[in-house]
């Protein structure tokens, strides 16, 4: 890389949120994440954000091209500079234990059967729930 490519470079993934000196020491393997949930042509969704994408080549130029398509060696956050969540509106999605990606309202359920809270709002879904669940203490037929 010439010069003023490197630095085309650098900016960009600083513009992503990789570190100042990504350029100058990058690892030869990168696990990266999909920040973006990825789709097939039917529109289903076969790779929601968050997920593992391991061993990736770590050149700098390969990361610039990947972090446009929406891979990046961390995974997605609140915190994250990248278009995608950037652009989240993060009120309605969470992250789940496995690092992924959900609208918040899909993790509302009963862990101890297959009950979904029916609600207009994530609060009064989460209030369903918690009567719900509170049967299963009571060892009452829900
Ligand atoms: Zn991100
Ligand atoms: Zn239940």
């Amino acid at each position: 890389m010439d010069t003023s490519r490197r630095q085309e470079v650098k900016n960009e993934l600083r513009a992503q949120g990789y570190a100042w000196d990504y350029i100058d020491s990058w690892p030869a393997k990168i696990d990266m994440y999909w920040h973006r949930d990825v789709k097939n042509p039917e529109g289903a969704i076969i790779s929601p954000s968050g997920t593992l994408v391991p061993n990736q080549p770590g050149h700098p130029d390969h990361a610039a091209r990947k972090s446009r398509i929406g891979l990046l060696p961390w995974p997605p956050a609140t915190t994250c500079k990248c278009k995608s969540c950037r652009e989240r509106d993060w009120d309605k999605f969470s992250i789940t234990e496995d690092g992924i990606v959900v609208l918040a309202e899909t993790l509302v359920r009963c862990d101890q059967c297959e009950f979904i809270p029916k609600g207009d709002s994530l609060q009064t879904k989460k209030f369903a729930l918690q009567s719900h669940v509170k049967k299963h203490g009571e060892k009452v037929p829900v």
